[in-house]
């Protein structure tokens, strides 16, 4: 029989608002028997799914959005490996660490990455989704029985495998550490490793600073080159490459490479292109956030990846998503011709870096993507359009109204305490699109939330909201996609051409994640310069044309898949390498 699941969010749950509506109306409950009952501990709801109908009219009565009821999918026939509790989150499987591999995983955020995690660390054991006993070791085993996660488990027992973490968030490093990035590098150190990571990451610029003065982008290779210090044997990497440019990405990911030699090593990335060009095997993550998550068996890394974004596991017969996600040439669908908004060329010099960015327009309804590295200027060139930075030449558009979103977020200490709904209702002024925003962001089951309880990705997703929800003329977005998982790139970048060409406005959107970009731009901007200490920026022009001269100067080329229309970056000096350059075609050859 179908197994159904009943997920009550008791955070959200409110039964002072609504009196244990979905008690009173659980036609089960109707009939004379409990399927609802009240916890004597919490004054909370509890589901007995062994006589919920699913009917869902809980689910669509609960006026705080608490409540989920869902039937498993039918080709779903093993139990899960661990259960939070009573209506409580649900994983199925775990995936396989493997000696010298790089294994990763895709996918939804929200359906289990956590508590894999925790449980190939030994934080969690296995419950196997039975909640009234202990579950000795021997069932777990048994349920692992001939497979690799076997021989894992039993060498985890036997205190054999050390686990080294890199975190989603980065951004909460300066709370925890203090002083010189070398000093703490030094602390870590264990011999050589740090010379190398030194050499191969580019760290030089960032060692003489203090923690609490880096950028996201040093933050996080000071996180990533944190964790590869550690003595372990599995190395488990969540999103190495947010806020990282592409050129940093793929240091990043030649440097996880290089640990896979002697160790085992998990990656959570949402690039596709990175995860492409980093990882041997991949999992795929999918189900519903908070609800139950299923991790599916390991893949090739292309096959992986496409079988993904086809949404059809083809051994297993199970579809998770209605329809396949292809990526077309471009989403600029109509080129835009209405001018909106010239801007002049501007000049700015800090105490330490300078910038200087070409004179250009925009047109009405049009997206100009950002792309370079990092630290040459572009959030400069974002700060001088809002009026933040005063330019030394150049007059910013003067009575535009501009609404952006900074790649750091950092909630003010009134917002924290705010539920999303009220924090919506405050900072989205224009109504016009809030619902379509609100839906496409999926953000309808969060509005109950606290905002300083959400995931990094969660966050992301209600600043987009906030920023879209604004009235404007300009829209900057810097790195709306940091944290969020594919489909969640996929439908805010849809949104946001969306909103800009019903509002007939203009959008620049800083990012690094070049199928994205790729999918967004009408036209593309490009910045150069020296890292930190000098910065140039191009007209927006012709978006092919742009990134193959910024593929060009970072010597990375990379060719189509034929099924998905997705990026892959050809491997340095392979034959597709060498046509590409052979034609300085560094971005697709058609
Ligand atoms: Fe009752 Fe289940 Fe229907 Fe909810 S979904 S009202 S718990 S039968």
């Amino acid at each position: 029989m179908r197994k159904r699941l009943a997920v009550i969010d008791r955070e959200v749950c409110k039964p002072t608002i609504c009196n244990h509506l979905c008690k009173r109306v659980c036609p089960v409950n109707r009939s004379g028997e409990d399927c609802i009952t009240i916890s004597s501990e919490d004054n909370k709801p509890n589901i007995d799914e062994s006589l919920c109908i699913g009917c869902g009219i809980c689910v669509s009565r609960c006026p705080t959005n608490a409540i989920a009821v869902i039937n498993l999918p039918a080709e779903l026939k093993e139990n899960p490996v661990y259960r939070y509790g009573m209506n409580q989150f649900e994983l199925y499987r775990l995936p396989v660490p493997k000696n010298r591999m790089v294994v990763g995983m895709i996918g939804q955020n929200g359906v289990g990455k956590s508590t894999a995690i925790k449980i190939l660390s030994k934080k969690l054991k296995p419950n196997l989704g039975i909640l009234d006993k202990d579950i000795p070791l021997s069932e777990v085993m048994e349920m692992f029985r001939g497979s690799e996660l076997q021989n894992y488990f039993t060498r985890l027992e036997k205190g054999d495998v050390k686990v080294a973490y890199k975190p989603q968030n980065v951004d909460d490093i300066p709370k925890m550490w203090s002083g010189r990035v070398s000093d703490l590098f030094k602390k870590m150190n264990r011999g050589e490793g740090l010379q190398e990571l030194r050499k191969i990451l580019r760290l030089e610029g960032m060692l003489d600073k203090d923690v609490k003065t880096l950028s996201g982008g040093e933050l996080q290779l000071l996180a990533v080159t944190a964790t590869m210090l550690k003595d372990a044997d599995l190395y488990f990497f969540d999103e190495p490459s947010s806020y990282l440019d592409v050129e940093q990405r793929l240091r990043v990911a030649a440097a996880i490479r290089r640990l896979s030699k002697h160790h085992m090593v998990m990656v959570v990335e949402h690039d596709l292109a990175v995860a492409d060009y980093l990882a041997d095997q991949v999992h795929m993550l999918y189900g519903k956030p908070a609800v139950f998550g299923i991790i599916s068996k390991p893949d090739g890394v292309r096959v992986g990846i496409n079988t993904y974004l086809e949404g059809f596991i083809r051994e297993e017969n199970m579809r998770f998503r209605d329809e396949s996600i292809i990526f077309s040439k471009s989403a600029a669908t109509t080129m835009k011709t209405r001018h909106f908004m010239d801007f002049p060329h501007f000049t700015k010099k800090f105490e330490r870096f300078s910038l200087q960015t070409e004179a250009g327009n925009i047109y009405k309804g049009e997206v100009v993507g950002i792309l370079g590295p990092n630290a040459t200027g572009k959030s400069t060139f974002i700060n001088i359009l809002t009026g933040n930075v005063k330019p030394d030449s150049g007059e910013p558009p003067g009575d535009l109204r501009l609404a952006y979103k900074p790649q750091k977020i950092e909630l003010e200490d009134d917002d924290k305490e705010l539920t999303v709904r009220l924090y919506l209702s405050k900072e989205m002024k224009d109504k016009s699109m809030k619902q379509r925003i609100i839906h496409m962001l999926d953000l309808e089951r969060l509005m109950e939330k606290k905002l300083d309880s959400l995931s990094g990705g969660e966050v992301q997703s209600v600043m987009i909201a906030a920023t879209l929800g604004k009235p404007f003329d300009i829209l900057l977005l810097d790195e709306p996609t940091a944290f969020l998982d594919v489909e969640q790139r996929l439908r805010a970048s849809k949104l946001i051409r969306e909103v800009v060409e019903n509002k007939e406005a203009a959008a620049f959107v800083v990012d690094h994640d070049l199928q994205i970009l790729d999918s967004i731009s009408d036209r593309l901007m490009l910045f150069e310069g020296e890292r930190g200490v000098h910065g140039h920026a191009w007209a927006p022009s012709e978006a092919k044309e742009c990134m193959n001269a910024f593929l060009k100067k970072i010597g990375i080329t990379f060719r189509r898949d034929p099924q998905t229309g997705r990026a892959r970056a050809n491997k340095p000096g392979s034959q597709k390498d060498s046509e590409q350059k052979g034609k300085d075609r560094y971005f697709y050859v058609e």
